[in-house]
C-alpha cells in the first residue's frame, strides 16, 4: 500500500490531551431566564444569593407549649410545673401577647415563638395528652419535662441566612434545588439555554430505522444513541440524518446543520483510515480540523476542530466546534462519553464533569495493551464492597461493534494505559453509567 498522508502512523495522543484541547475551545452558551417549574435539569448561569432569612422568623419545630425555660427546671411527671395559658398560636398567625414568668403559649408546628418564650415543650411532655389524677385546671398547663432555652424553637434563618451564597453557578438544578429556590422567592431563574447540538451519521452502508434493509446495508443506530445522550446531557438534539461518503452529500448535510444554529456539530464514523473515509477531506474543508489517533480503546480515531460558518452574504459569521466519533456503535458511544460529554456539559454552562465512578474488585484477570480501555462492565455490590465483571477481554463481548454489550453494562471499567494486567481480585475505577 502506498504511504499516503492519511496512513502515515501517527503517535497516540493521551486521553487527557485530547479532551484538554477540546475543552479549550468550548465556551458556554449564553443564558436566559426561564420560570422556575421549568429550571428542574437546567444550568444555573449565576450564582444565588438569599436576599432575606429562611425561615424568616422564628417558629416552633414541634406542637405544644411556648414557654420560658427558666420556669420548667426541675419540672418531672411527677413534680409537674403549672403555668398560666394565655394564648393559641396556629401555623400562619402571628402571636399577640408576650410572656411573662409562669405564663405559657399554646403553639402549633411552624408558629412563630412569642416574645419572651425561649423554648417549645411538647404536648407529649404536658398534660395535654398524659392523662394524670391530678387534672390540670382551665387555663393552666401542667409541664412534666423540663426543657432547655432554645428547645424545639427553629431560629430565624437556621436554613439560609440573608445574604448567604445558596446556589453556586455552574450547578445543574436538582429537586432539591429548585425547593430551595422556591423557598427564596425566587419565581425566575437564570439558566444557560440548552446547546443545541447537530448529529449526522455518514456511510454509504448505512439506511434509517425505517427503510428496507437491502443486501450490504445496515441500520444507521448511532444518530439515534447519540441524540439520546446529548438530550441525557442536557442538550438538544438536532438530527441531520445519514450523509452517504460523496464530498457533495456530506458538504450539502453539513451546512445545512450549520444553518440550524447549532452550538456544537458531532459526526459518526468515516474518520479512519478507510478508502471511503471522506469525513476528513470534507471536514477539513468546511473548517480547521485535527484528526488525532487517540490512545483509547475503543474508539481510536477522533476528528476535532471547528466548522467556519458563513453569515447570509457568505462571509464567516462564526465557527462551530465539531467532534467527528467514531463509526463503531460502542466506539462512538465510548467516545461520545468521554470527549462529547464533558464537551456538552461545559457548552450548557456546567463547570464540573467529572463521571460518577467507584472503586471495585475485578471478578476475572484482565490485559490491556498501551491504550486506556474503557470495558463494558456490569458492577453490583455485596456486602464487602463494589465487585465488577467485564465477562473477560474477548472480542466477542468486548467488540466495538456489540452495541447490546452497552445493553448489558451498567458501567465501564478504566483498564489504565500504563498497566498490560490486572489479576482478578485487583481494585479497578468504574465509570457508573446510570
Ligand atoms: P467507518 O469509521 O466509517 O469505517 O465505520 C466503522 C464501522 O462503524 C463500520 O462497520 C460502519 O458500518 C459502522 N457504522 C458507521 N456509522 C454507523 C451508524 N451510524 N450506525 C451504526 N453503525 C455505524
Ligand atoms: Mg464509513
Amino acid at each position: 500500500m502506498a504511504v499516503t498522508k492519511q496512513n502515515i502512523p501517527k503517535p497516540l495522543i493521551p486521553v487527557e490531551e485530547a479532551l484538554e484541547l477540546i475543552l479549550a475551545k468550548i465556551t458556554p452558551v449564553a443564558s436566559e431566564w426561564t420560570p422556575l417549574r421549568q429550571s428542574f435539569n437546567r444550568v444555573l448561569a449565576q450564582p444565588v444569593t438569599a436576599q432575606a432569612d429562611v425561615p424568616p422568623f422564628a417558629n416552633s419545630a414541634m406542637d405544644g407549649y411556648a414557654v420560658i425555660a427558666a420556669d420548667c427546671t426541675g419540672a418531672s411527671k411527677e413534680t409537674p410545673v403549672r403555668l398560666k395559658v394565655i394564648d393559641n398560636v396556629p401555623a400562619g398567625a402571628t402571636p399577640s401577647k408576650s410572656l411573662s414568668p409562669h405564663t405559657a403559649v399554646r403553639i402549633m408546628t411552624g408558629a412563630p415563638i412569642p416574645e419572651g418564650a425561649d423554648a417549645v415543650v411538647r404536648f407529649e411532655e404536658t398534660s395535654e395528652y398524659i392523662s394524670v389524677q391530678q387534672e390540670p385546671q382551665a387555663g393552666e398547663v401542667l409541664i412534666y419535662q423540663a426543657v432547655a432555652a432554645g428547645d424545639n424553637v427553629r431560629p430565624a434563618g437556621e436554613d439560609i441566612k440573608a445574604g448567604q451564597v445558596v446556589l453556586e453557578a455552574g450547578r445543574r438544578l436538582r429537586p432539591q434545588d429548585i425547593g430551595v429556590l422556591a423557598a427564596m422567592g425566587q419565581a425566575q431563574v437564570a439558566v444557560h439555554r440548552r446547546p443545541r447540538v447537530a448529529i449526522l451519521a455518514t456511510g454509504d452502508e448505512l439506511v434509517d430505522v425505517d427503510q428496507p434493509l437491502e443486501p450490504g446495508k445496515i441500520r444507521n443506530s448511532n444518530e439515534y444513541t447519540q441524540a439520546a445522550l446529548v438530550e441525557k446531557y442536557g442538550g438538544e438534539a438536532i438530527m441531520l440524518g445519514i450523509a452517504h461518503d460523496t464530498v457533495e452529500e456530506l458538504t450539502a448535510k453539513i451546512r445545512e446543520g450549520l444553518a440550524q444554529n447549532v452550538d456544537l456539530f458531532l459526526t459518526s464514523a468515516g474518520v479512519s483510515v478507510g478508502d471511503f473515509d471522506i469525513v476528513k477531506t470534507v471536514l477539513a474543508a468546511e473548517g480547521e480540523m485535527r484528526f488525532w489517533q487517540v490512545a483509547i480503546k475503543p474508539g481510536k480515531p477522533l476528528a476535532f476542530g471547528s466548522l467556519g460558518r458563513p453569515d447570509e452574504s457568505g462571509n464567516l459569521r462564526d465557527t462551530v466546534p465539531l467532534i467527528g466519533l467514531p463509526g463503531n456503535p460502542v466506539a462512538a458511544m465510548v467516545a461520545f462519553e468521554v470527549f462529547a460529554r464533558p464537551a456538552i456539559l461545559k457548552l450548557g454552562g456546567q463547570r464540573s464533569y467529572a463521571k460518577t465512578s467507584v472503586r471495585a474488585c475485578l471478578d476475572e484477570e484482565i490485559t490491556n495493551s498501551g491504550r486506556r480501555h474503557y470495558m463494558r462492565a456490569l458492577v453490583y455490590l455485596e456486602p464487602d464492597g463494589y465487585h465488577v465483571t467485564t465477562r473477560g477481554s474477548g472480542v466477542q463481548v468486548q467488540g466495538s461493534g456489540i452495541l447490546t454489550s452497552m445493553v448489558w453494562a451498567n458501567g465501564l471499567v478504566v483498564a489504565p494505559e500504563n498497566v498490560t494486567y490486572l489479576p482478578a481480585g485487583a481494585t479497578v475505577e468504574v465509570w457508573i453509567l446510570d
